[in-house]
């Protein structure tokens, strides 16, 4: 631990990439482990753009459960420390693969959200934006928010398969990744693009990479310092930063 916490004392640039291992501690089901949601649900229908102009429900029914209940869900030790450490200059920015919004209600303030993020909505035929709230609002009354003004289908910015990933939110990450001299992996195997090619612009310009996962990942012989446990590690990390 005391060789991370160097890194981070000599580090003017750090930059942290979540994955979907850091919200398992709040309860919510990681994507591709054993209990994940494409174990529950089925992965080619949920995320799916096609599918979901076919049959909305399917996806609202489900979002229901992880995306449209966060005042039933709280931030994590993970989440915590890391709003602290941006506050307290150790850190510049959290990339996440990650649409729970859980770095935000910790406190993050320099979230990219390179999967999109159910944050904001658009109707698919006229374009009005709608917020969290005024979709959760909408879901009270309707299982299938629609638009107020024309009655289209309200859709999350949440990157579907089928569309194209958010281009300003991959710019922001590529930007911050490859300026940044500690990148340090999270709870991502890195192998969903682009997340997965973010390590290397950090690494091109002299970056250390630390990763910590419960799994290989395809760039372990790049890293720098690579931890099994999240969970020990974030326990020791947080009393360091007094949380
Ligand atoms: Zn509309």
């Amino acid at each position: 631990m005391q060789r991370f916490l160097d890194l981070l004392e000599e580090s003017d640039n750090c930059v942290f990439l979540s994955g979907a291992g850091i919200s398992t501690f709040s309860g919510i089901p990681d994507f591709r482990g054993s209990n994940g949601l494409y174990a529950k649900y089925d992965a080619n229908k949920i995320f799916d753009l096609a599918y979901f102009y076919k049959d909305p429900a399917y996806f609202y029914t489900h979002a229901r459960e992880f995306i449209y209940d966060l005042d039933t869900r709280e931030p994590n030790l993970i989440h915590r420390t890391l709003a602290m450490m941006e506050k307290k200059g150790y850190l510049k920015s959290v990339i996440t693969q990650n649409i729970d919004l859980l770095h935000q209600k910790a406190g993050s303030l320099n979230v990219i959200e390179i999967h999109g993020s159910p944050a904001t909505h658009k109707c698919l035929s006229c374009g009005e934006n709608y917020s969290y709230n005024d979709v959760r609002e909408l879901l009270e009354k309707e299982t299938v928010p629609r638009c107020t003004k024309c009655s289209g289908l309200i859709k999350p910015d949440i990157t579907f398969f089928g569309e194209m990933l958010d281009e300003t939110a991959i710019t922001n990450a590529i930007a911050a990744s490859s300026k940044a001299d500690l990148f340090v992996v999270i709870g991502s195997s890195l192998v969903v693009q682009p997340a997965a090619s973010l390590p290397l612009y950090s690494l091109k310009r002299g970056g250390k990479l630390v990763i910590i996962n419960n799994m290989a990942t395809p760039l372990d012989e790049y890293a720098y310092l690579k931890y099994d446990e999240l969970g020990d590690f974030f326990n020791h990390l947080s009393s360091y930063f007094n949380e």
